[in-house]
């Protein structure tokens, strides 16, 4: 029988698919709470630069999140480079740990925000092609110099060959970022009106994935 994808999507927001063995640090916390702001705990918090790849400004997190944030650089760089032929050299984000409740259907929940659990990531910078690169064949020459990737502009595009490059790399990122299980549980971009200009990433204990 074909499953409605809209309901498939709805089920699996109550899921809880965690890996056995992917246990996390922040499993157990309480996310429904009477007062959200007494539950943020900002001296858990870390101040991160990135270590494969750079932040364009750092990002406060939770201590356990970092581990995850080095696995999804690790995966961006290796996307961008079968792209690009070439590392971003930095990554846009528009915030970490922000002490606040969901918004929506899940008000009074704690958003993953709130526990430094999670990422908003806007885009990536590219500087110009070093001659030691290896650059795709087909590369948009355009593309050897320094440029932008943003969600906003970028996701779906086509509008011209460098832009549907742009597309294919958020695609191509996102989708890898959703197959590997050890790194984001939520995944959530523009198919949720108001995720159109960024992507978030966390790990919370129930797995959501709408991209
Ligand atoms: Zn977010």
């Amino acid at each position: 029988m074909l499953t409605d994808p809209a309901s498939t999507a709805a089920a699996a927001d109550a899921i809880w698919d965690g890996l056995p063995g992917d246990r996390y640090a922040l499993d157990d916390r309480e996310r429904y709470v009477e007062s959200p702001r007494k539950s943020c705990d900002p001296g858990a918090m870390i101040t991160y630069r990135g270590t494969k790849l750079r932040y364009s400004v750092p990002v406060t997190v939770h201590s356990a999140f970092r581990e995850r944030l080095e696995r999804f650089e690790t995966v961006a760089a290796e996307v961008a480079t079968r792209v690009y032929g070439r590392t971003p050299q930095r990554i846009r984000h528009a915030g970490g740990y922000n002490c606040r409740t969901s918004t929506g259907r899940h008000r009074g929940r704690l958003s993953e925000h709130a526990l430094g659990n999670a990422i908003d990531i806007v885009g990536f910078d590219f500087g110009p092609a070093k001659k030691t690169d290896v650059l795709p064949a087909d590369l948009p020459k355009p593309l050897r110099h320094g440029f932008q990737v943003r969600v906003q502009k970028h996701w779906g595009s086509s509008r011209s060959a460098s832009a549907a490059l742009h597309a294919r790399f958020l695609r191509e990122l996102t989708e890898e970022l959703r197959d590997r299980r050890d790194i984001f549980r939520g995944l959530i971009g523009p198919a949720d009106p108001k995720h159109a200009d960024h992507l978030h990433f966390d790990v919370s204990p129930w797995r959501y994935v709408r991209l």
